[in-house]
């Protein structure tokens, strides 16, 4: 190639060819939907982390144990999270300008004792205009503080899926991941760094099965299908190579791949990318199920979008995932200009 370039000698820019890629200036501005996170729990600074970085709308997750200061657990303490999340969904909304939905759930990872009153009192809170999901709640292989059996487990789930179909919102599924063996354990009862988890109180798994992660999904399907719940208002959070095939191959559900906290349960936007091509766009979602207890990243989505780009997938289907259905299924981010 001749150069026409003044430099004194050939630089990189003589060099440079037809295959270069056009760049997916687009995706700079595209507007996304995170669809799992608990933000109300992160700092200020955080929540402006997404704002800058082009989040469109959010569902903040009012659901936890780790949250939760007495174990076990009382209906009383889990109403706290809910309450705590609706008294400051506003004025979050009002300081970052990205719309807020919740989601409101019992989750297992402690029992819960007398869960019936709460999900009593769950009715009367999934009508709220603010409450766009369900969740997240699903069945776990162990808890934290006070084990809690399979079969209890699954009547809380399933009378969950009961109130989202009743009240016609989605519901957010927590599938356990294989937690990422890393090579050298730490030392006893230091927990995992980045995890605020006491090892301490860490009860025996109540699912006795060779693969537990994929055993609890396969619980929750059936939750789903005894309430009756349609399959496209579930989304499977923490989808991964151990749930993927299953849960797009024998369900309807919607599957999310959490990019949040990577360092930790080892699933980046190279998997997200590897479904696209396996199984297409269409039931795929992103979100970072950032909170304060972990070490996450609040531009996670946002580099996952370069990310997928550059892996290959293209812009419709990236727009597709993290924008259009987030905005289906949890009726969020209606009125987003979509560029392109
Ligand atoms: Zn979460």
């Amino acid at each position: 190639m001749t150069s026409t370039y003044p430099t004194r000698r050939p630089t990189d820019a003589s060099h440079l060819d037809d295959r270069e890629p056009e760049l997916p200036r687009e995706l700079l501005n595209l507007p996304w939907v995170d669809v799992h996170n608990h933000a109300h729990t992160l700092s200020w600074g955080d929540r402006e982390r997404y704002a800058l970085s082009g989040c469109r709308a959010m569902v903040m997750v009012a659901s936890g144990y780790h949250w939760t200061p007495y174990k076990p657990v009382r209906p009383e303490d889990v109403r706290f999270l809910w309450d705590d999340a609706i008294n400051r969904r506003a004025a979050i909304e009002r300081n970052h300008f990205f719309e807020t939905g919740l989601g409101l759930g019992i989750h297992t990872g402690v029992r819960v004792e007398d869960p019936d009153e709460l999900l009593d009192a769950m009715d009367e809170y999934c009508g709220l205009d603010e409450v766009v999901a369900v969740g997240e709640t699903g069945v776990t292989p162990s808890q934290h503080a006070s084990a809690w059996g399979v079969d209890e487990q699954r009547a809380v789930v399933g009378a969950q899926m009961e109130l989202a179909d009743a009240h016609g919102l989605p519901v957010i599924l927590h599938t356990p991941n294989r937690s990422g063996e890393s090579g050298r354990p730490y030392r006893p009862g230091m927990g995992t760094p980045g995890y605020e988890k006491n090892p301490g109180p860490g009860r025996e798994p109540v699912i006795d099965a060779e693969n537990p992660a994929l055993e609890a999904v396969r619980i929750d399907v059936e939750a789903m299908r005894d309430a009756g719940l349609d399959e496209e208002r579930v989304v499977a959070s923490h989808a991964d190579p151990n749930n993927l095939a299953y849960l797009m191959e024998h369900t309807d559900c919607y599957l999310s791949f959490t990019v949040g906290h990577s360092w930790l349960i080892g699933v980046t936007a190279a998997d997200v990318a590897d479904a696209i091509d396996e199984y297409g766009p269409d039931r795929i979602m992103v979100d970072t199920d950032c909170a304060n207890v972990l070490r996450t990243d609040p531009f996670a989505l946002k580099r996952a979008i370069l990310e997928l780009w550059r892996y290959g997938i293209d812009e419709d289907a990236i727009r597709k995932v993290v924008l259009e259905n987030p905005r289906e299924v949890f009726d969020l981010a209606g009125s987003a200009p979509v560029p392109g």
